[in-house]
């Protein structure tokens, strides 16, 4: 069995469509299937559809959240609860086309434990195609593992996969594309095209994909901490030749430019550099306490969601 695992957050204007597509390729599929819808706390019709579906289609199981915790918090709650023997992850807003999935299982059925996709277009605006980018190719260069350029959540794992993601990767702040690459197994990308969101605004705001992007750079990298043993040096190199300068031009009383030693102005050199030591300092302070915080998160040990209830067929 398969079992696809969509968060929901307010798609009332996507889920009539997103179910009558998933059901229409679900033949291609060649497998039985189970549809995990997760409510992630929506407020308007979404839980009612759902609950639609799964009363009258023993495909659908809903898992209700007790409130929004977000989209990767969700993504968690259904591969916990998902069944199958392989997993797939998709968009509830049709981003990720119901119709493309038979390709990325017939990766799986080859033996890949873990297919992601990868986009090969995105349909989204230029600075928003540009964040995106430079995102990824930043995350690439400093993180300790193989994150796929440009591939998002969209993928199939093998139960394998979610096993140890689900059992053994107990975090609390998921960046649930990265989990998937430290999980390691045979890996593979399939490129498709990401299709627009069908309807409704986006619910990713911008505060939450700064929140995602910080999650998967500071969780996935130590290289930001080693920042300030870099700058470190690199400051306090030319400052200890400078500090050495000064001290030999006093004692011993040659001119610079001109100048002997107590006409030399050093008004400007010394606020310049006190406010740029402030800054680097402050800048220090917000990288060492994104990893406080962090760790104040996690070993809090609360859960990252919290299931209200499931709803199925009885
Ligand atoms: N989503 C969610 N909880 C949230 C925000 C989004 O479950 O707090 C879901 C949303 O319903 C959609 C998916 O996550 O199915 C991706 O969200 P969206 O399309 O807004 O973001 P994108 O990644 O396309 O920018
Ligand atoms: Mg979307």
């Amino acid at each position: 069995m398969i079992s696809i695992v969509i968060p929901i957050y307010n798609e009332e204007e996507n889920l009539q469509n997103l179910y009558a597509r998933l059901t229409a390729a679900s033949p291609s599929w060649k497998e039985e299937y189970e549809i995990v819808l997760v409510d992630d706390g929506s407020a308007d019709r979404s839980l009612e559809m759902m609950t639609e579906f799964a009363r009258k289609d023993y495909h659908v199981r809903v898992i209700k959240l007790s409130r929004n915790f977000g989209h990767q918090p969700a993504i968690s709650a259904g591969i916990q609860e998902a069944k199958g023997d392989a997993v797939v992850i998709m968009d509830g807003d049709l981003q990720d086309p119901p119709e493309e999935l038979h390709r990325f299982l017939d990766k799986w059925r080859e033996g890949y434990e873990v297919v992601y996709a990868v986009r090969t277009k995105r349909k989204e605006g230029f600075f928003k195609k540009l964040a995106y980018s430079s995102f990824y190719r930043l995350l690439a260069a400093i993180s300790e593992i193989d994150i796929p350029l440009d591939s998002g959540d969209f993928c199939v794992m093998d139960r394998k996969v979610v096993n140890t993601i689900v059992k053994e990767m107990p975090e609390q702040l998921r960046f649930v594309r990265g989990l998937r690459a430290y999980a390691g197994y045979k890996q593979i990308g399939v490129t498709y095209e990401r299709a627009e969101r069908a309807a409704g605004e986006v619910k990713y705001t911008f505060k939450k994909l700064i929140e995602l992007a910080l999650d998967g750079l500071f969780g996935f990298s130590n290289v930001p901490l080693r920042l300030a043993t870099y700058l470190g040096f690199i400051i306090a190199i030319p400052s200890f030749l400078t500090g050495f300068f000064f001290i030999l031009h006093r004692i011993m009383g040659f001119k610079v430019l001109g100048h002997t030693p107590a006409e030399i102005p050093g008004t400007t050199t010394l606020t310049v550099g006190m406010y740029f030591l402030g800054g680097v300092t402050l800048i220090i302070l917000g990288i060492l306490g994104e990893y406080i915080g962090r760790i104040y998160i996690e070993v809090k040990r609360r859960p990252f969601f919290v299931i209200d209830e499931i709803i199925e067929k009885e």
